[in-house]
């Protein structure tokens, strides 16, 4: 096997997941491996050297696992963005379309102080609909987002385009 030497040689395709069709990328190889899910760290940290952050905020689930790390390289705060029902206390929640149907993101209402600067995490930008929830849930609770980091982008499916039209920094890994 050639040696891997960049985050796309740990991430493998699995095909017709989780329905016939899709491409799904599988980043538990690139998490399972420890210079591989370094790298990864890293890499994502990379433009932000520097910079100080607040608050890193996770999209459920695999932006909890790049999250976490983050923060704690940051020194700063872990907030997750969960699906609805799954936080325990008073929450804020943002609606958005999937390819069928809808879906609700929430925050807890007091996870981030106006004003502080968050970093928002996440493996993977496709359309760029769940990020933009979990920006509008950053930003109604008054925080300022720093930049959006990922390890995949999609780009033809136009998630990025979708947050620099909102004027958000992105930063991704790999295509
Ligand atoms: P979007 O809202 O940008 O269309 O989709 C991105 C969200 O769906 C992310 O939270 C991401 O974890 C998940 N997602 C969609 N497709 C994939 C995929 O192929 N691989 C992985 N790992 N996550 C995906």
């Amino acid at each position: 096997m050639p040696r891997k030497t960049e985050i796309k040689d740990y991430i493998r395709t699995i095909v017709d997941f989780p329905h016939e069709g899709i491409m799904f990328r599988d980043v538990t190889t690139l998490f399972a491996d420890p210079r591989g899910f370094r790298m990864a760290i890293d890499q994502l940290l990379h433009p932000y050297a520097g910079v100080r952050f607040d608050k890193v905020v996770g999209l459920e689930a695999r932006g909890f696992i790049l999250g976490g790390a983050v923060a704690h390289q940051l020194s700063a705060g872990f907030v997750p963005i969960r699906k609805k029902g799954k936080l325990p206390g008073a929450v804020i929640s943002e609606e958005y379309q999937l390819e069928y149907g809808e879906a609700v993101v929430e925050i807890h209402d007091d996870a981030i102080e106006a004003g502080e600067k968050v970093l928002l995490v996440d493996d993977l930008l496709a359309t760029g609909g769940t990020a933009e929830a979990g920006i509008k849930l950053v930003e109604r609770l008054g925080g300022q987002i720093i930049g959006c980091a990922f390890v995949i982008d999609l780009p033809e499916l136009g998630g990025r385009k979708r947050l620099e039209a909102m004027d958000m920094d992105v930063h991704a890994l790999c295509a």
